[in-house]
């Protein structure tokens, strides 16, 4: 039997990328919605205060261990927005296209060097009866003219990811694990897991 993680979003992409990052820990993925209805309100100012809000609600689900993710996309001629506000950008219940056309309308005009941006993830973890551990990491890149490439999710299609030449979704899902600001922040999380492993005789007894 494996330590379980409960993973606090509803977002099968997410899901996806997560669980290979996970990998050979001894850790079994469960999803929130297993446990139950999970649809907590993002109403935290700050990626860490909605990570936390999603993998707390996960952890009241389930009592099992729990982990989610909030991502912001900050484009500095736009003054870091959409920032927090990525996944609503373009209104209550807009599209990741109605998104991405909001946001090549907000840019038209800005020439290539000003279209700098950043992804940043916040990965929070939460565990009864402790306080919630946070770990943030980020990818750099640009924001293209026009959509390239059909993987991925969201934003993907132009973030043109520094020093690679390619948007995230012309990028396999381990391509965009190998630089992605979520698998830099799960590698994190990972370490802080594996330490605890090593404290927890039961886990490691269980592989
Ligand atoms: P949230 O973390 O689900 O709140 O994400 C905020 C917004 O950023 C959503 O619109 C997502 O689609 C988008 N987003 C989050 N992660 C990624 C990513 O890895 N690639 C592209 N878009 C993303």
């Amino acid at each position: 039997m494996s330590r379980i993680l409960v993973l606090g979003t509803g977002n099968t992409h997410k899901a996806q990328e997560i669980a290979p990052l996970l990998d050979g820990l001894g850790v079994s993925m469960r999803a929130a919605g297993e446990y139950g209805p999970f649809d907590p309100d993002e109403t935290g100012s700050t990626l860490e205060e909605n990570a936390i809000i999603k993998a707390r609600a996960a952890l009241s689900l389930s009592n099992e261990w729990s982990i989610a993710d909030d991502t912001g996309l900050e484009v500095d001629a736009l003054d870091g927005r959409p920032g927090i506000y990525a996944a609503r950008y373009a209104g209550p219940g807009c599209s990741f296209d109605d998104n991405i056309r909001k946001l090549l309308g907000e840019l038209q005009g800005v020439p290539d060097e000003k279209r700098t941006a950043r992804f940043v993830c916040v990965i929070a973890f939460c565990r009864p009866g402790r306080e919630p551990m946070t770990f943030r990491a980020g990818c750099a890149g640009h924001i293209l003219r026009e959509r390239r490439g059909g993987q991925g999710f969201g934003y993907d299609p132009v973030f043109l990811v520094d020093g690679l030449g390619k948007s995230f979704a012309e990028l396999t899902l381990d391509e965009k694990n190998g630089v992605s600001h979520r698998s830099r922040a799960v590698r994190l999380l990972r370490a802080e897991l594996e330490n605890l492993r090593l404290q927890d005789e039961a886990w490691k007894r269980s592989e």
